[in-house]
């Protein structure tokens, strides 16, 4: 709901347009002077001598136009309400008149011929011409077209949609279900009427050839923003309604008397007509109850009748001898409407923010001077709200320094207000923080603390973890890892591997034995599969080895996590070492204060890592080491077990049988 200003009344304005006629009638006279328009009447005499007298009847109206120019209508009837409605007022323009006495031609006009278009395409330009003059108010269009055929309604802009209902919520009326098309330029905004024209209702009779057959309301609601700041700004909202109302018509003259639809749309229109005229005549008389709701076309003009609304209408008369009574009748109509009286709201909608924010800001006015003044009953002085200034900080900083190194005076610090005592508390954090990466680093150079070194980019970007040659990842050949234990092999070592076979291949071709190597691999494979002892240390190798596997897995991973929390460290660092220059301030101060705390968890997961790492890697050398002497005692009992079997390569079986029995 719009806020507005106070309510103030204002009457309804009538222009009259005369159509132009070859045959006027005589009885028919303007006074361009007054804005009057006058009808003879003749007069019966009593003694029964037809027209012996005549009356006149006046209809006094606001401007009378007999130009055929559809530029000039508009300038004099048309442009002063579109303004209004631009400014943010709600507006409404009707056409009324007997049929074929020009509406449709005032409202619509021809769209083929500019200089003969209407209303509503003069009122589209004149939008646009002020949206293109003013950018930053962001006027947004929306284009709604409704028809009420023999009291049906279609939306003419969604292939006269029968989907739509009359809602009447706080006094206002919409029309739920109609279209509102957003349009952002003309030419959008035209299209979007031609559009709607060609949905519309026609036929064709003695009086006009191409008579619309309804009511239509092309209505265009405007949002915009006004305001000083393109931040701060509220927002206007309006709505202008551009009512071609179907004219009147008497049957015998229109020959639709016959029957057949034209007679049912002819009724239908006078019956609508005559019930707004019932309306009209109830807001005039001040009635409690006004029938708007017996006729669509008066309640959907309930607001330009009685609400808020600019209200203008244009009479478009036919001043032929043949249709005077059409004539009189339209007069009396718009002399009703034009004593009726409106209100007109500025639609200003407030952002509820942006009302927070005031009521606040006033809030906050009202409280400093409740403050002030208490200082000043009490004699104290007054406190300042302001932010601090930069001259402020910096003494602040002296002070705080002089405190913290040179023993300065705690009386000295100011306490006078929030600010103040918040600006000292980020220096002393700023303080503490620098106290801090100090000592860490003092602590660190005195071995006290385990350093944490930069990583070392190597050729393939793994890092070396410590200088303990541990290596992992994509380590090229030269970073292999190195094993003390090989370095420097024991003599046991030397000889074990001069006899060690490869369990797989069983490829013992540096042995020292004389005897063919494929008999002894083959014997070996008869040793390992075969006898109980063989098949026992077998299993025992294996399963040692599958550990030593999945410990190096595990290794690998923890040292992957491990380069990556070297990564961390290195990025804050350097961030941190950035900041060094950085100019101080609270947040600088916070942003520092969590780097660090992330440095030290990041610092901490590292060394447990790092622990782990090392664990591991002594679990790894026993594991190869218990390797090695099984495979030792393996390749020992299979030796005393080849010698005792084997190692008479020619001998038949009975000498083998003889043999064993002697051992
Ligand atoms: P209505 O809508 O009132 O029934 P129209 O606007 O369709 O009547 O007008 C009927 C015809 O009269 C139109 O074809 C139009 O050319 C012509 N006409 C009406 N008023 C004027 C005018 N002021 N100047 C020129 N032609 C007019
Ligand atoms: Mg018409």
């Amino acid at each position: 709901m719009p806020s507005g200003e106070p309510l103030s009344s204002i009457g309804i304005k009538v222009h009259v347009r005369i159509r132009p006629t070859a045959k006027p009638s005589p009885m028919f006279h303007i006074e361009d002077q007054t804005n009057t328009v006058l009808i003879d009447l003749l007069k019966q005499n009593g003694g029964g001598a037809p027209e012996s007298f005549v009356d006149q009847i006046a209809f006094s109206v606001n401007s009378i136009t007999q130009s055929t120019d559809q530029s000039e209508v508009y300038e004099s009837c048309g442009r002063a309400l579109v303004k209004d409605f631009l400014e943010g007022y709600n507006a409404t323009f009707i056409a009324y008149g007997q049929v074929g006495s020009g509406k449709t031609y005032t409202m619509a006009g021809d769209m083929k011929v500019n200089a003969h278009r209407g209303f509503i395409a003069r009122a589209i330009h004149q939008i646009f011409e002020e949206k293109e003059a003013d950018p930053g108010s962001g006027i947004v269009l929306y284009i709604s077209y409704l028809e009420i055929y023999q009291e049906g309604m279609y939306d003419l802009l969604n292939q006269r949609s029968k989907d739509l209902m009359i809602i009447e919520e706080s006094g206002y009326v919409y029309i739920r279900g109609l279209a509102k098309i957003p349009v952002e330029t003309e030419a959008q905004a035209l299209m979007c009427f031609s559009e709607g024209e060609k949905q519309r209702s026609y036929a064709c009779h003695q009086i006009n050839q191409v008579s619309s057959r309804s009511h239509t309301i092309f209505t265009l609601c405007m949002e915009k923003r006004v305001g000083r700041f393109k931040t701060e700004y509220d927002t206007v909202v309006a709505k202008l309604n551009l009512v071609d109302l179907a004219g009147f018509e008497r049957l015998k003259k229109t020959n639709t008397s016959t029957g057949g639809r034209m007679r049912v749309e002819a009724c239908s229109i006078n019956k609508s007509l005559c019930l707004l005229e019932q309306a009209l005549y109830a807001i005039k008389q001040g009635q409690e109850y006004v029938p708007f709701r017996q006729s669509k076309i008066s309640i959907i003009l309930k607001e330009a009748l009685s609400g808020n609304c600019r209200t203008e209408l244009i009479l478009c008369l036919w001043p032929e001898e043949y249709f005077l009574d059409e004539t009189i009748k339209a007069s009396r109509f718009a002399q009703r409407l034009k004593v009726l009286r409106t209100f007109s709201i500025h639609n200003k909608k407030i952002d509820c923010c942006v009302l927070n924010e005031r009521r606040h800001a006033q809030e906050i006015a009202n409280l400093q001077q409740e403050l002030a003044l208490k200082d000043a009953l009490q004699g104290r002085p007054g406190l300042s709200f302001d932010d601090l200034t930069g001259e402020v900080k910096g003494k602040l900083r002296e002070t705080i320094q002089d405190f913290l190194q040179n023993d300065g005076e705690l009386e000295r610090i100011p306490i006078d207000n929030q600010k103040q005592v918040r600006e000292l508390f980020s220096l002393f954090k700023e303080s503490q923080v620098s106290l801090r990466a100090k000592l860490e680093k003092v602590l660190s150079e005195h071995g006290l603390v385990e350093p944490i070194e930069e990583p070392q980019e190597t050729e393939s970007g793994v890092g070396e973890l410590t200088n303990q040659g541990f290596h992992v990842g994509i380590a090229p050949p030269h970073a292999r890892p190195h094993n003390p234990s090989a370095s420097k092999p024991s003599p046991d070592e030397i000889h074990c591997s001069h006899l060690m076979l490869d369990y797989k291949e069983a490829d013992p071709s540096n042995d020292v034995w004389e005897t063919g190597s494929s008999f002894r691999n083959h014997k070996f494979q008869e040793y390992k599969h075969t006898t109980v002892m063989g098949k026992q240390q077998d299993s025992l190798i294996k399963s040692k080895q599958t550990e030593l596997r999945t410990t190096k897995c595990h290794v690998k991973d923890l040292c992957e996590i491990s380069n990556n929390l070297k990564q961390d460290i290195h990025n804050i660092k350097k961030i941190l070492k950035e900041q060094h220059e950085e100019e101080f301030d609270s947040n600088a101060i916070s942003r520092k204060a969590d780097l660090y705390s992330r440095l030290k968890y990041l610092k901490v997961d590292f060394h447990k890592n790092y622990s782990q790492i090392t664990f591991f890697k002594n679990v790894l050398q026993k594991l190869n080491q218990e390797i090695f002497v099984c495979k030792e005692g393996f390749l020992k009992s299979f030796y005393s077990w080849f010698e005792t079997h084997c190692n008479h390569p020619n001998e038949t079986s009975e000498e083998y049988l003889a043999r064993m029995g002697q051992v």
